[in-house]
């Protein structure tokens, strides 16, 4: 059956047709690494993980891009008050490259904890500058641009469909509904291309470009290496709903005015906030926790993911202690029984063991996957499958690892101890998945030499991979 997904652009459940047969291109705008993400925050990423491994079940071969943004966002997404990277170095007494290091680090081991597949391209915006002054040369060339108070700025009155995205109607921008501060712009919506003397005396990080020495508005990073990694037209497009009035509008207006193609994207996902207290978790609020926060507290990062699933990503969540205590014992229970079911089996079956006796449950999960990524529906598919005392529990278990090459709960792991593999560390066990994964791409890719390295490398810290019909097994051995 055709995958749907929900498409802001257009606001209805359209068919997954993708630009090339059988591949979807896909983008999703990652962190500002100044600061530690908020489990708001995260729940974009597993949004996106969800995303790209329900694509890939489904048989499409994915490409995941994913930027770290480093240099140019300023607090307010419309070119107003300070750059967040600046601020946050100056605070920290650091440069602005040793925090933005940190806080990527910090970031990646969230989403490692929390079992979010690194995308296949994460990408630098200050590893990317000539690639963004290349993009704003071409806008300005279609003559899209104008100079002002040293800023370069997006004319978007020269772009007709401006604001279609988000529905935006110039009288209502009118009367208020953003505050403007920019004198210099020509036009209420106009943003900045390339900024160079007219803010932050103190910006750490500036480039030579046509327009004088500066560095570039937020909003281009996106266009430029979206592009030059998934072409001028691509598949899909993801953010938090709030990317929808600015940053996902201007990044349209940009690259269509850049390419004279239309649509650049064709699927744009937004997934809707998690909140506290009725307001959006936010960092510029001052309430919002971190992963950190939920693990001091007792709990685990997968307990955080199963709460996340058990909400459609199109719904506001509301976060609160009583609400994730619920999802801990949920997946508590889940765990225990998929322990139970491997005691009674004696083995852990292969990931894609295809079980008869569990098809329905499976081909019901994949429907509710492709029906716009309904984890509250795969989740319930995966609850009915352990509960049928009806299936054999070696079938039962091969069926719900299918399930969590998806859902990403662990539950592998919980099988491979309960049958005395030793109490494995399930971050461990998550990264020699992971790898065994990437050894599987890259051997498809016919990249023998990374597949090889791959081997090698967990040899030498006592993990052996040992290739079967039901795919790759490991275990432990003596460190090389
Ligand atoms: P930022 O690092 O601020 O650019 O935000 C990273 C991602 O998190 C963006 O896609 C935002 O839209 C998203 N986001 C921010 N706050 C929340 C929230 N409370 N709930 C869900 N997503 C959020
Ligand atoms: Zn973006």
């Amino acid at each position: 059956m055709a995958f749907t997904l929900y498409n802001t652009l257009g606001r209805e459940l359209q068919a997954f047709t993708p630009i090339a047969e059988g591949k979807a291109g896909f983008y999703g705008c990652g962190p500002t690494v100044y600061d530690y993400a908020h489990i708001g925050n995260l729940r974009a990423y597993v949004v996106h993980d969800i995303l790209a491994r329900s694509l890939r079940c489904a048989g499409f071969e994915v490409t995941h891009v994913m930027n770290i943004t480093d240099v140019g966002h300023l607090s307010g997404d419309n070119d107003e008050g300070d750059d967040k990277m600046v601020k946050s170095a100056g605070a920290r007494g650091k440069s602005v490259l040793e925090i933005a290091n940190f806080y990527t680090q910090a970031f990646f081991q969230d989403t490692s904890r929390l079992n979010i597949q690194r995308p296949d391209i994460v990408c630098k915006a200050t590893e990317h500058i000539p690639d963004m002054i290349g993009l704003i040369r071409r806008i300005e060339e279609r003559g899209f641009t104008y100079s002002a108070g040293g800023n370069l700025y997006f004319d978007t009155s020269r772009f007709p469909s401006y604001g279609e995205l988000a529905l935006l109607r110039l009288e209502d921008l009118k009367h208020g509904a953003r505050v403007e501060v920019d004198g210099n712009k020509r036009n209420l919506t106009d943003f900045v291309l390339w900024f160079t003397k007219s803010k932050f005396e103190n910006q750490a990080l500036t480039w030579d470009s046509p327009w004088g020495r500066g560095y570039p508005g937020w909003h281009i990073e996106c266009s430029a290496m979206s592009i030059k990694y998934l072409g001028e037209q691509f598949d899909i497009h993801a953010g938090g709903i709030d990317h929808i009035p600015i940053h996902h509008t201007n990044e349209i207006a940009q690259s269509e005015a850049a390419t004279g193609k239309k649509p650049w994207v064709r699927y744009w996902l937004h997934n809707e906030f998690l909140i506290l207290d009725k307001n959006k978790m936010s960092k510029s609020s001052g309430s919002f926790f971190t992963l950190q926060n939920l693990i001091d507290s007792g709990y685990e990062p997968l307990d955080y993911r199963y709460f996340l699933l058990g909400a459609h990503y199109r719904s506001q969540l509301q976060f609160s202690w009583d609400s994730l205590g619920g999802a801990k014992n949920a997946r508590k229970t889940l765990l225990d029984r998929v322990k139970t079911l491997a005691g009674k089996a004696g083995v852990v079956p292969g990931p894609a063991g295809e079980s008869h006796e569990a098809g329905a449950y499976l081909a019901t999960f994949n429907k509710a996957l492709e029906e716009d990524l309904s984890t509250p529906r795969a989740l319930a598919e995966l609850w009915g499958l352990l509960r049928d005392n009806s299936i054999k529990p070696a079938a039962a278990l091969a069926a719900a690892f299918d399930m969590d090459r998806v859902l990403g709960l662990g539950l592998r792991e919980a099988a491979a101890a309960a049958l005395d593999r030793g109490p494995e560390d399930g971050e461990l066990v998550r990264e020699i998945e992971g790898l065994i994964a990437e050894r599987g791409e890259a051997k498809k890719a016919k990249d023998f030499a990374r597949a090889d390295h791959i081997r090698e490398a967990l040899k030498k810290r006592g993990i052996m991979l040992e290739d079967g019909p039901a795919g790759t097994s490991w275990r432990r051995v003596e460190p090389l």
